[in-house]
């Protein structure tokens, strides 16, 4: 087997591995087999990865939303209790869908197709050789991990040294950083949200990416998102929310409020490595937090913010 094969084969059987445990966690046990050829036939194309835009607009501002939550599902984890139904944020109506409104992501993907599409798009994504830089430098791509049934799904910005070395997201200083904020801070477990970034491949230096290479990658988590449809997006950094949410705005003046990407209830707060350098942001992003467990209807932990 050639080295290419090798290394696909080793992606492959990675997202394989955590769709699955994450599918067990949601209590599915076994995947028919009937849906197989299906996800074949509905597998994405490289051809169809649609480019977007380049990020860097003119700092138009986004469209900010009051979100309409719907009644949270039962938490699933003892720690994740329900908020009182008193106590739930008010809900207006939800932002109206007009002709002219960007539509919504396609069907939901079955809970059990869902696993299969991902290894695909990820084995699609580790061949990728659009940025050729990237591709030339990289050790391998990181595609995201998580639960394929999570509610809520961070988008950071792209991997760095050790996401690189690993093929994992978020596992450097930031990423510990990160995992306490889901676990300390949200009392989530981290494998039951969803972690991506935008771009898959590490930027020599941890530059920032071009827009060019934004442009290049956005399309692989415009699918993982419609694969997963999270009911929660949480925007990490300028990167994750300018691209997203097509605004050229400073991160200080889009954190803390919902707009919505493609329907999906989105908030912004501070990259975990902005964190690290400025520790006082912390009580804001903290704040951003505590505005998504709310609508995502938990309570925080028996102890205070993260550290
Ligand atoms: N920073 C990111 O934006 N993503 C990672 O995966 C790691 C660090």
């Amino acid at each position: 087997m050639t080295d290419v094969a090798d290394a696909e084969r080793r992606v492959l059987a990675r997202i394989l591995r955590q769709s699955l445990e994450s599918l067990g966690r949601a209590g599915i046990d076994r995947i028919p087999v009937a849906s197989l050829p299906v996800v074949a036939r509905n597998a994405p194309r490289a051809a169809q990865v649609p480019s977007r835009p380049s990020p860097v607009a003119p700092p138009s501002k986004p469209a900010e939303v009051s979100i309409t939550l719907p009644t949270p599902s039962p938490a699933r984890r003892p720690d994740v209790s329900p908020l009182p139904r008193d106590d739930r944020p008010a809900m207006p109506p939800p932002v109206a869908a007009s002709l002219f409104a960007e539509p919504e992501l396609e069907a939901v993907v079955p809970l059990a197709e869902r696993a299969p599409q991902l290894a695909l798009l990820a084995a699609e994504v580790s061949r990728c050789t659009r940025c050729a830089e990237l591709a030339a430098t990289r050790t391998q791509t990181v595609f995201g991990e998580g639960s394929v049934s999570a509610r809520l799904m961070f988008v950071g910005e792209a991997p760095g040294a050790d996401e690189d070395a690993t093929g994992r997201p978020f596992v450097g200083r930031s990423g510990a950083l990160l995992t306490d904020m889901i676990g300390k801070g949200m009392g989530l477990a981290r494998e039951d949200v969803y972690i991506a970034n935008i771009l898959k491949s590490r930027p020599p230096g941890n530059r920032a990416p071009e827009p060019e290479e934004v442009a290049h990658c956005i399309g692989y988590l415009e699918r993982q998102i419609a694969i997963i449809r999270p009911r929660f997006l949480c925007l990490l950094g300028k990167t994750a929310a300018s691209v997203l949410l097509e605004t050229a705005l400073p991160l200080g003046k889009l954190r803390g409020k919902w707009y919505r990407y493609r329907g999906i209830p989105a908030i912004v707060t501070y990259h975990p490595s902005a964190l690290l350098r400025n520790p006082a942001w912390k009580k804001e992003a903290w704040e951003d937090l505590q505005i998504l467990m709310q609508a995502m209807g938990i309570r925080p932990p028996d102890r205070k913010r993260p550290g």
